[in-house]
């Protein structure tokens, strides 16, 4: 998919100035795109039409850089497509939290209620116990008890008996015991039957889950999506955990669901590790499949006060940890007119706020930055590991400023330097994994 939306724009690239007919071939190819990657019909009609709306106002048409307007549309409207913000597992405010983990057999319940289990342990710690309500088969039983020992997550059965009465007393357990996050691992079948559903419901009613996490698998394309429809007509769900995202190339379930089901998805399993678990991040997985990360978007914002070509050109030296004084000095000199390089800094993928606080820049400080390097030589910017304390000195004197003010600099430069570095590895590593996509 991301392959053929990057064609898809790369020929409205080589335009230059646009017109109607150049965005309605660009989308005719991405609807194509969209359909290949198996994307409801409906969905990826109604997602050409708006982007093509919003594409073809007069405004974009005629501004400098279409092209990128137009990939901004359609990346706002793969984030909205994809639900928008990320969603988060309700907590209940009276303890337990109950999640009912449903879908069919094979989809990944037992597995991803484990893995969630422990993130949510992690990630708010909780104190999770996994219920095993699955009684049809030992083997499920057994599986859970396998999955829960290898996490160190309690788990709660009472052998082949009957899953309603299995909940109530897992829950009854948890209460008594200071669990406060209760994972039901129920049973699932090849098919959506009436037998299936009615049990569900039958749990459904007697524990009354804070929330139904319908688990499915993306590998299955629109099935998963279809299940999805089913299983909210028939049982009611909240959110999906969209497992297998590591096996589905074309990644059209993911984006099709939450427009068929208003269903958002909460949660993709991404491998069989039981690590292998992330929230769900509509923003990342757009970037995702348009190819480019936030690096776009970053881009974008410091094109708008200076030219893409040079923005391009320091992103890439950016990514590639080479940033030199030189650039940080024309940095300073654009960011007058742009937000703070805090704010482009913050669009690289996977950047806390805390990281930064080393790179930070007082707008005030901006004046005695610049004197600072404009005293520099052309060799000292290019490679600040050479000034040592005499060029300091030098420098200093030079600006009318005190060699503690230089340093202060140098660190902050290195800070930055240093974190971009991290960010470069961050982005490979999760462009690594995430090439199958
Ligand atoms: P259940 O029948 O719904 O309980 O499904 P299971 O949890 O038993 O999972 C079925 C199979 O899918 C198991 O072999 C899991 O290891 C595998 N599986 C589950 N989630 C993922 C995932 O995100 N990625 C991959 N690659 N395999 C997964
Ligand atoms: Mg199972």
């Amino acid at each position: 998919l991301t392959e053929k939306i990057s064609s898809a724009f790369k020929h409205l690239r080589s335009k230059g100035r646009l017109t109607e007919s150049d965005i309605k071939d660009a989308m005719k190819e991405i609807r194509m795109a969209l359909l290949e990657a198996d994307v409801n019909f409906k969905v990826a009609k109604d997602f050409i039409k708006t982007v093509t709306e919003k594409a073809t106002d007069a405004e974009i048409l005629e501004s400098l850089s279409p092209t990128q307007q137009v990939i901004k549309i359609v990346n706002e409207e793969l984030v909205s497509l994809l639900g928008g913000q990320t969603t988060r597992l309700t907590i209940s405010p009276n303890p337990p939290t109950i999640v009912m983990m449903a879908g069919l057999q094979g989809a990944g319940k037992t597995t991803n209620c484990a893995k969630l289990a422990a993130l949510l342990r992690k990630q708010q710690q909780r104190r999770p116990l996994l219920v095993a309500c699955d009684v049809y088969r030992p083997a499920a039983i057994e599986q859970l008890k396998v999955v829960g020992k290898q996490l160190n997550i309690p788990v709660f059965d009472e052998g082949q008996g009957d899953p309603v009465e299995i909940a109530k007393h897992g829950i009854d357990f948890a209460r008594k015991n200071g669990y406060d996050l209760v994972f039901l691992d129920t049973a699932g079948r090849l098919h959506i039957d009436e037998k299936l559903m009615d049990e569900l419901k039958n749990i459904k009613a007697t524990v009354k889950p804070t929330e139904i996490i319908l688990v499915v698998d993306a590998m299955t394309g629109q099935d998963a999506v279809t299940v999805a429809q089913t299983f909210d007509e028939a049982l009611g769900i909240d959110g999906v955990l969209m497992s297998k995202m590591d096996g589905d190339a074309r990644g059209g379930a993911a984006l099709s669901v939450k427009a068929v089901t208003g269903k958002p998805i909460k949660f993709i399993g991404t491998g069989e590790k039981l690590g292998d678990i992330e929230p769900f991040h509509p923003d990342r997985m757009a970037s995702r499949i348009l190819g480019m990360g936030d690096v776009l978007t970053l881009i974008e914002k410091a094109q708008e006060s200076f030219d893409q070509k040079q923005a391009a050109e320091t992103a890439k030296k950016m990514m590639a940890g080479k940033l030199t004084l030189t650039d940080f000095y024309d940095q300073l000199q654009k960011m007058k007119n742009m937000g703070s390089m805090e704010e482009m800094l913050g669009m690289l993928p996977g950047v806390d706020a805390k990281a930064l606080a080393g790179a930070k820049i007082d707008e005030k400080q901006m004046a005695h930055t610049e004197a600072i390097i404009q005293s520099m030589t052309p060799k000292e910017r290019d490679n600040p590991s050479i000034i040592n304390y005499s060029r300091k000195k030098r420098i200093a004197n030079g600006c009318g400023l005190s060699v503690e003010q230089v340093n202060k600099l140098l660190k902050q430069f290195e800070a930055m330097q240093k974190m971009t570095k991290q960010l470069t590895s961050m982005a490979r590593s999760k462009g690594k994994k995430r090439r199958g996509f």
